[in-house]
């Protein structure tokens, strides 16, 4: 995958709620000192503080909907502006629509860089129900997070063959133990 050395690696781990990228962001920012920007965190912080940013974004985030790609593309212009973040970052929750991505490369092309590859983490939908009810939020109704499967479905999982078509896409399954999974994950980047 691309050229990254270990030191410059720039990725965006995809895959549905529930498929693991959170633990594996955690795990290989570790190992590669790049930092992980997760933008559900970085929401969710919005709203516990209750900035205008949080106040704008809790319900459509209590309803498992995306937020707007305009909101999201200042958020993450920003922190990808922030000095730990010129060498490498793992992208855990961003681009989720192909307007984002397009963002995003554009982000990175005015920095004279370009993505080293996406991680595409496949765990069998109905894994995903069992893993997402076992780790409901208090907050969390079946409800909510079948809206989230059915919007990955309809507006993230595109982003799959729009990066597979840029040669960028390395397929993973995510299955297995976190090790496990964390282990075929650094095979494919330092393939
Ligand atoms: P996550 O923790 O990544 O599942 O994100 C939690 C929630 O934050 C999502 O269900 C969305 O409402 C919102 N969110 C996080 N990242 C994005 C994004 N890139 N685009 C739109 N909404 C997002």
């Amino acid at each position: 995958m691309g050229d990254g050395d270990r030191n410059g690696l720039r990725v965006v781990l995809l895959g549905p709620p529930g498929c693991g990228k959170g633990t594996q962001a955690d795990l290989l920012s570790e190992r590669y000192e790049v930092p992980k920007i997760s933008t559900g965190d970085m929401l969710r912080e919005a709203v516990a503080a209750g900035s205008a940013l949080g106040r704008r974004v809790e319900e459509i985030m209590a309803r498992g909907e995306l937020v707007d790609d305009d909101t999201m593309a200042e958020v993450v212009r920003e922190r990808l502006a922030k000095r730990d973040a010129r060498d490498g970052f793992l992208l855990d929750g961003y681009p989720r629509t192909v307007p984002q991505a397009e963002t995003l490369a554009g982000i990175l092309s005015r920095r004279g860089e370009e993505l080293d590859a996406v991680v595409h983490i496949q765990v069998p939908e109905e894994e995903l129900v069992q893993r997402a009810l076992g780790r409901q939020r208090a907050d969390d109704t079946d409800e909510v997070i079948r809206e989230r499967l059915r919007v990955y479905g309809k507006k993230t999982e595109p982003l799959v063959g729009y990066y597979r078509a840029r040669g960028l896409l390395a397929e993973v399954d995510g299955s297995p133990v976190i090790e496990a999974v964390s282990e075929s994950i650094i095979a494919a980047l330092e393939d």
